[in-house]
């Protein structure tokens, strides 16, 4: 068993609430711990701040120092965050205090579509880079933008894409562990596990490349759909491991020599580029990674 307990969620009425208030988050702790009939919790969250104010009331508050203070009882074991703001979730992390994060992702966020869609298609890669570079996982959080995603009348993209596809999407995402979608009951559960179960046609999202905004063109995401590669490069693990490299993953270096071909096996044929949905021209970039790599 693995408990996550936020540290500002506020149940007093019931229903789910928010509170930066210091002796209403102390006893929403003691409940949540007596509750669950633990008296320790693996993953303690600095929870949903997406403002500097938010982070700044949760340290004036004293918010931050009660969570330090569980931690060093031996209460917490690991410090968390939830966000949906890039900036936000860097100022935290260069505290160095974190270890796990929940972050929201999935198409239409990293779109700049929907109310969380903070930060341009860019700066979020770059914080998913950023979290595997530094070890720190991530645990997806509406993967399916509150479910607009899943129907044409509110999707964004004016096209409904599914439960597996979105699940895929996030999980190819540098730094994601898991992806935790929203359930209202044994049949939503059922439903999901089929994405052990479904092809990977069923999974892959490459329709997206239709309706990909214009920064996010050209940047691989590692989704593979250029698969296969006549010279049997892995061509989305190897752009992800140049690209964690490049961020200063220091193990990236060494995932990408034990990879059994390298981008300078690239034969230089096209196939990937002419079956890239989102335009980027792989041929130039196993140039660009064989001479990073030097091999
Ligand atoms: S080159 Fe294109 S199709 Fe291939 S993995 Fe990258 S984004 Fe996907
Ligand atoms: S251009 Fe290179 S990486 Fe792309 S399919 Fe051909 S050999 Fe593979």
């Amino acid at each position: 068993m693995r408990y996550q307990v936020h540290f500002s969620a506020n149940y007093e009425t019931g229903q789910y609430g928010w509170t930066t208030e210091l002796e209403t988050v102390k006893k929403q702790i003691d409940w949540m711990l007596r509750s669950l009939q633990t008296d320790y919790i693996d993953y303690g969250f600095i929870h949903c701040l997406d403002t500097q104010s938010d982070w700044e009331d949760y340290q004036k508050n004293g918010i931050l120092e009660f969570l330090l203070e569980q931690k060093k009882q031996g209460v917490v074991r690991h410090i968390g965050l939830s966000t949906h703001t890039p900036a936000l979730a860097n100022m935290v992390l260069d505290t160095g205090l974190v270890d796990q994060m929940m972050f929201s992702i999935n198409p239409g966020y990293d779109y700049h579509h929907g109310d969380y869609a903070k930060g341009s298609a860019d700066e979020r890669m770059a914080l998913y880079r950023r979290y595997e570079t530094e070890g720190i996982g991530i645990s997806v959080m509406k993967p399916f933008s509150g479910g607009q995603l899943l129907d044409e009348k509110t999707s964004p993209f004016g096209k409904a894409l599914t439960m597996y596809q979105c699940i895929q999407y996030a999980l190819d995402k540098p730094g994601v562990l898991t992806v935790l979608p929203g359930i209202r009951n044994v049949e939503d559960v059922r439903q999901l596990l089929g994405f052990l179960e479904v092809s990977p046609e069923e999974r892959d999202y490459s329709v997206l490349g239709t309706f990909t905004p214009q920064d996010a063109l050209g940047s691989c995401v590692y989704c593979n759909h250029c698969q296969p590669c006549p010279a049997g490069l892995n061509i989305g693990l190897i752009n992800k491991y140049y690209d964690l490299s490049t961020a200063g993953d220091t193990m990236a270096a060494d995932h990408y020599a034990k990879l059994e071909k390298h981008a300078s096996d690239c034969v230089n044929c096209g196939h990937c580029s002419d079956r890239c949905p989102f335009q980027v021209n792989q041929p130039e970039k196993m140039k660009q990674v064989a001479s990073y790599f030097q091999k």
